[in-house]
Order: C-alpha cells, then sequence, then structure tokens
C-alpha cells in the first residue's frame, strides 16, 4: 500500500514491510472471526491483600488462541482491536464472562475487569456492565473496572458523567497503569477512583533505584490521604513485597502471587481453597 508522506508525496513500501502488513491484516481478518470461532478466554491472576497474605480478588486477562500461532498476547490484539472497532465486542464479551465466572466464587472475592478508552468513549459502557451485572447476578460491589489514563485525556466533562454513572451502579474504578503515560494528579481529584494500580515499570526498580521507591512510597502515601487503596503490579520478588509492605501498599499482583491462569487450572479461581481464602 502506498502512503502519503509529510509532503504529500506517495513513497513506497520496502518487500518487508509489505509483508509485515500483509501479516497485519491476515491477523485482523482472524481476529474478526476470533469471537464467533469461540478462540478467546479469559485467565485470570490473583491479587492478594499484604497483611493477611489472602487472595481477595482476581484480575481477568483476555486471551486469544490462534488456530495457527497459538496464544497472542491481549498487548498485541487489543490495540487491534481498537483500531478496526473490535474492542466493544471483545470487552463485553470478556466482561460478561468474567462476571458469570465470579459470581459462582466466594462473595468476597472481587474481579478486576479491563475497560479500554474506546469502549469508554464510544461503547455504551454504562449500558454494558449494568446488562452485564443483570445477567450474571454479580453484586456491583464485587466488580472493579479498571482504566487508564488515557481515557482520561479529552472531553473530562464526558468521561466524568460516564464514569459518575457507573459508580452509581456501585461498582468499583481503579486507575491502572499509574505513573505511565500522561499521569497527572488532578485525575486523582477530578475522577471517582476508589484505587490506584501502579505500573510495573516502577516496580521493577523499587529495590535497585531510590528515585523509583521515592516516588512508589509517594503514590502510597497520597493515595491513602485520599482514602484509595494502592496495588502494586507485577511484583516477581520476595525483595519486592518485602519493600512495598514495609511502605504500607495494600495490594499486590505478580507472578510471586500467581500467574494468570484459566479458570480451571488446579490452582484456579474455581478451586474451593482459593476462592474461599
Ligand atoms: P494490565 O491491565 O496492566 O495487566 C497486567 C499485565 O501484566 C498482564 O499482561 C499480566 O499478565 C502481566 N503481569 C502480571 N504480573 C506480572 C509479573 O509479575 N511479571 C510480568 N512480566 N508480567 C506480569 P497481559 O495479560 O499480557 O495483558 C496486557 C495488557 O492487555 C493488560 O495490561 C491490559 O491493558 C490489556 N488487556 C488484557 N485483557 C484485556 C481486556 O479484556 N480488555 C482490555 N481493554 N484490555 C485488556
Ligand atoms: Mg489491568
Ligand atoms: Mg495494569
Ligand atoms: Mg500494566
Amino acid at each position: 500500500r502506498a502512503k502519503a508522506n509529510r509532503q504529500g508525496m506517495y513513497c513506497f513500501y520496502e518487500p518487508k514491510m509489505d509483508q509485515s502488513e500483509e501479516m497485519r491484516l491476515a491477523m485482523e481478518l482472524d481476529l474478526r472471526q476470533a469471537l464467533a470461532k469461540d478462540q478467546l478466554e479469559v485467565f485470570y491472576q490473583p491479587i492478594a491483600e499484604i497483611s493477611s497474605g489472602k487472595t481477595i480478588g482476581y484480575e481477568a486477562l483476555v486471551r486469544w488462541l490462534h488456530p495457527v500461532r497459538g496464544y497472542i498476547s491481549p498487548a498485541i490484539f487489543i490495540p487491534m482491536a481498537e483500531e478496526i472497532g473490535l474492542i466493544t465486542a471483545i470487552g463485553e464479551w470478556v466482561l460478561r464472562r468474567a462476571c458469570s465466572d465470579a459470581a459462582n466464587w466466594s462473595d468476597t472475592v472481587s474481579i478486576s475487569v479491563n475497560v479500554s478508552t474506546v469502549q469508554l468513549k464510544y461503547g455504551h459502557i454504562a449500558r454494558t456492565v449494568e446488562g452485564a451485572l443483570e445477567s450474571s447476578g454479580l453484586a456491583p460491589s464485587r466488580l472493579i473496572l479498571e482504566l487508564t489514563e488515557s481515557a482520561l485525556v479529552g472531553d473530562n466533562a464526558d468521561t466524568l458523567k460516564i464514569l459518575t454513572e457507573l459508580k452509581r451502579f456501585g461498582v468499583c474504578l481503579a486507575l491502572d497503569d499509574f505513573g505511565t503515560g500522561y499521569s497527572s494528579l488532578s485525575y486523582l481529584r477530578n475522577f471517582p477512583f476508589d484505587k490506584v494500580k501502579i505500573d510495573k515499570s516502577f516496580i521493577d526498580e523499587i529495590n535497585d533505584n531510590p528515585d523509583c521507591l521515592a516516588i512508589v512510597e509517594a503514590i502510597v502515601r497520597l493515595c491513602g490521604i485520599l482514602k484509595m487503596g494502592t496495588t502494586a503490579e507485577g511484583v516477581e520478588t520476595q525483595a519486592q513485597l518485602d519493600l512495598l509492605a514495609s511502605i504500607g501498599c495494600e495490594l499486590v499482583q505478580g507472578y510471586l502471587i500467581g500467574r494468570p491462569m484459566p479458570l480451571n487450572a488446579p490452582s484456579g479461581p474455581d478451586r474451593p481453597h482459593v476462592s474461599a481464602a
């Protein structure tokens, strides 16, 4: 495909780029069929309370099992789904599946579901959430919707209206990947978030980089003052967990606690000893 460059002249992709462009188009075609062909799955990753060590919830993470390529990361196909207008359908499917799965767990266990910025802006998210809660029978207080900061740039009045509507259902709102992107402290003040998830990139370095530790500590304290809980993402080592405990971080999620796993895995959410925690 030819593309206009800045000067308005046409330049052509190198053969190598043609190939990857072709691959992308093929993948998009496959993605359009993925839902109908039942190739999407929801994995669940535990979130634990540091003080008690108990699993208090799970994050739903979508997986695409491609018939030829195997598992494809959501980091690849979610942006693609956003681009080609599939995210609303995929997001609704994940939400419904996660809510109906979680409705069978212990009623002290919460379920976190990622909501794309595109869904929030164009996807009738309030109606979707209402429908998923109704059909699953899940108590709204057990549902946490995770949004990234990118959802908050742009028309703030519109976004605030939608978030307020969601809060009225009784669901919780979490600010995901905090510290990356456009991080603005005014988001914490202007939008009704209940929780903040501190991005993995900060957690990665807390034991080696005093600046990183200072930032994480400041976020935890600020959120404490604003009555918001903090979750540390991507915790992989005991040393990270110990440090997070010492600065008063409330919740942790990461490979140290558990990897994302299918519902019926030996230690998955549907095993009584875990869901009863
Ligand atoms: P996220 O919401 O920040 O989810 C956390 C990601 O970090 C997940 O990647 C998880 O598997 C990974 N992770 C958790 N603990 C660790 C750890 O200790 N070490 C390492 N290296 N990684 C860890 P995943 O499942 O590949 O998902 C990537 C992103 O894709 C998610 O980031 C989220 O933004 C998006 N995503 C996933 N499922 C959905 C969905 O249903 N809807 C939407 N809109 N986005 C989704
Ligand atoms: Mg998330
Ligand atoms: Mg996250
Ligand atoms: Mg993240």
